[in-house]
């Protein structure tokens, strides 16, 4: 590795993204990655690109996931192109499914206060009739949905492998299984202490998911996160009969569909547990009656990597210049506008003033209630 390369250290989708992006620039790059027993939420989520319900109190969040949304058609074809792999997106918009019709108001009064700070962004309110003109597979219990056009779905896999592929075959180094152990200055650069030897860089980019706090420590960066953890459960695939991804299941190209929306402070640990799992099978049934007659082929847990008010990090290092670090919990999500408008900030740019609000200051001066997970 020369001296003057970009390290980007994490493999999941966030470090992809922005080294795919940073490549694209024609910097030079290298990506560090761990080792099997990491937590990789880029290997356990849902694959929503998912818009309604965020940014409530902070309409930045709103209108970035908004932009990251629009993006993501052509970052899906660019990625196809230079990889050669179909990352499976598709918006046909998405539904915020509800059984109960107080449920539904304060979805419905959700959308309304973010839509009120930016009116960018649309939704409908559809009842119970309108629901099932449009979906005949769900319930008549359901009371109805909140219907957001922004919403979509991508195969997280397909976009990982793409990512890494397009990434390589950009000319950008791949080393994997290289955790980064400590980051230490040298001179105006670093020197990063990995599990194959040391190694230099020009810059360092923190993308470690759930490690980032105590890389972040180690460059001036301190960066509140903790797991909180999902379990999702995939059917056999079955007929196409959801044509929209929902807030609790999606159906993929290939017919699987997933179920999962639950969220556990469990500490770091991935294991499932049964009464998790048959609440959110039995709520999915309860919507879609037909995944009664599913089989679960599998099932997994994996860790968010949650900041306290559940929105991103972008910080650059004061003490430190030239590392920065990057976290989120909606990675799939802002995949499109992380390639696009990150690798011009660490590239010695200013930060986008759309994601100016996502520093680490903020977490030193207040601690607002988590309202965007
Ligand atoms: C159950 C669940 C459902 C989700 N659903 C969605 C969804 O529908 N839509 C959405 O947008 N988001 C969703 N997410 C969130 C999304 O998966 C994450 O935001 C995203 O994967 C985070 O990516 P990351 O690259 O930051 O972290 P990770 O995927 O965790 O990757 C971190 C990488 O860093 C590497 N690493 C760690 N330490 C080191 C080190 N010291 N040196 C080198 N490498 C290191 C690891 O090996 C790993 O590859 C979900 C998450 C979960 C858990």
């Amino acid at each position: 590795m020369s001296h003057e390369d970009i390290a980007v250290i994490g493999g999941g989708i966030v470090g992809l993204a922005i080294a795919y992006g940073l490549r694209q620039k024609g910097l030079p790059v290298t990506l560090y990655d761990g080792g099997p027993g990491d937590f990789r939420a880029s290997r356990g989520n849902f694959g929503l690109t998912w818009v309604q319900g965020k940014g409530l109190g902070c309409p930045e969040y709103s209108e970035m996931s908004r932009r990251s949304s629009l993006r993501w058609q052509g970052f899906a074809q660019q990625l196809q192109r230079d990889s050669g792999i179909d990352c499976g997106f598709r918006r046909p918009g998405g539904l915020n499914l509800c059984l109960d019709p107080a449920d539904l108001d304060r979805a419905e009064s959700t959308m309304q206060a973010i839509n009120r700070v930016n009116p960018q962004l649309n939704f409908q309110r559809w009842d119970a009739q309108r629901l099932r003109r449009r979906l005949p597979a769900i319930s008549d219990r359901a009371a109805g949905a909140i219907f957001s056009p922004h919403d979509g779905h991508a195969n997280p896999l397909n976009t990982l492998r793409a990512l890494a592929r397009a990434f390589q075959l950009s000319g950008g180094r791949q080393a994997y299984n290289t955790p980064v152990r400590e980051i230490a200055r040298h001179g105006s650069g670093f020197i990063l202490h990995t599990a194959r030897g040391e190694q230099r860089a020009a810059r360092v980019v923190l993308a470690a998911g759930l490690d980032n706090v105590r890389l972040g420590r180690q460059v001036g960066l301190p960066i509140p996160i903790e797991p909180v953890r999902g379990q999702i459960l995939v059917t056999e695939r079955l007929p196409a009969f959801l044509p929209y991804p929902t807030n609790v299941a999606r159906q993929t190209l290939e017919g699987s569909v997933l179920i999962g929306d639950s969220q556990e402070h469990a500490g770091f640990s991935t294991a499932t547990r049964p009464e998790v799992l048959s609440r959110i099978a039995r709520r999915a049934i309860t919507l879609l009656p037909r995944l009664a007659e599913s089989r679960i082929v599998r099932a997994w847990g994996a860790l968010r990597i949650m900041t306290p008010d559940g929105l991103p990090v972008y910080a650059a290092s004061t003490s430190h210049p030239g590392a920065y670090a990057v976290t989120c919990h909606s990675g799939v999500t802002l995949a499109a506008l992380h390639s696009a408008l990150l690798p011009d900030w660490i590239d010695g740019g200013v930060l986008h003033s759309l994601l100016e609000v996502f520093n680490v200051q903020r977490f030193t001066l207040s601690s607002p209630a988590a309202v965007n997970r």
